[in-house]
């Protein structure tokens, strides 16, 4: 099972289920060149996607085009299903800073042949994380989240700018899919997404909290 440690301590957390949310922010909606979604768009990533302890990420060579995605990242901390928004924010455990990590060129294929992102989202180290920080830990309501290139920042957020909240997200995931202790919510990427390339060192941090820090290897 994989697990991630939490922040501060010397345990680690199981993790069950990782769910993502496409097209959250609405600049970054616009620079993809999509629309707003009326709901949350919901995909998976395998837990095997994990990329804890700021190991490599290692692109595949069938990739030639791969973006970094900062993201939020929701922990969650007990089972529930048709989650009522004004009780979501019990189901949170914590919080992470994450990437989405993407091979844009399949990705791309895959959307004009109407095939599934599976694989230029879910492949091995496409989900790196920060070990995780306890809600009761902070007592934020908007959180700043960031992402630098060889130390050259890309993208810069507050998560207050997110089209579907915290609350919403879970709420209508959970109307689907029973929401179970240990599942991650990656709540979307904002605008500045950008190629990366072999050897390159990404940080994404989690502002006043936690961050992380990987290098880029194309195989
Ligand atoms: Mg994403």
């Amino acid at each position: 099972m994989k697990t991630i440690p939490l922040l501060n301590t010397t345990e680690q957390f199981p993790v069950s289920k990782i769910f993502c949310i496409g097209k959250n922010y609405l600049a970054h909606a616009k620079e993809m060149g999509g629309n707003v979604p009326d709901s949350p768009v919901i995909f998976l990533k395998p837990v095997t996607a994990l990329n804890t302890e700021n190991n490599d990420i290692i692109i595949p060579s069938i990739s030639k085009m791969v973006h970094h995605e900062v993201e939020f990242v929701l922990v969650i901390g007990k089972d529930g299903k048709n989650i009522p928004e004004k009780n979501a924010a019990e189901y949170i455990f914590g919080y992470a800073v994450g990437l989405d990590m993407t091979l844009r060129d399949i990705q791309t294929s895959a959307k004009k042949a109407g095939l599934p992102w599976t694989l230029a989202k879910g492949f091995d180290t496409s989900a790196p994380i920060s070990p995780i920080i306890l809600k009761e830990m902070c007592d934020e309501t908007s959180f700043e989240i960031c992402c630098r290139v060889n130390n050259d920042e890309r993208q810069h957020t507050l998560t207050s700018k997110m089209i579907f909240s915290p609350e919403q997200i879970i709420s209508y995931i959970s109307k689907y899919f029973t929401l179970e202790k240990g599942d991650l919510i990656f709540t979307g990427t904002p605008e500045g997404v950008s190629e990366v390339h072999n050897q390159d060192i990404i940080e994404a941090e989690l502002v006043g909290f936690t961050s992380i820090r990987h290098q880029v290897i194309f195989q």
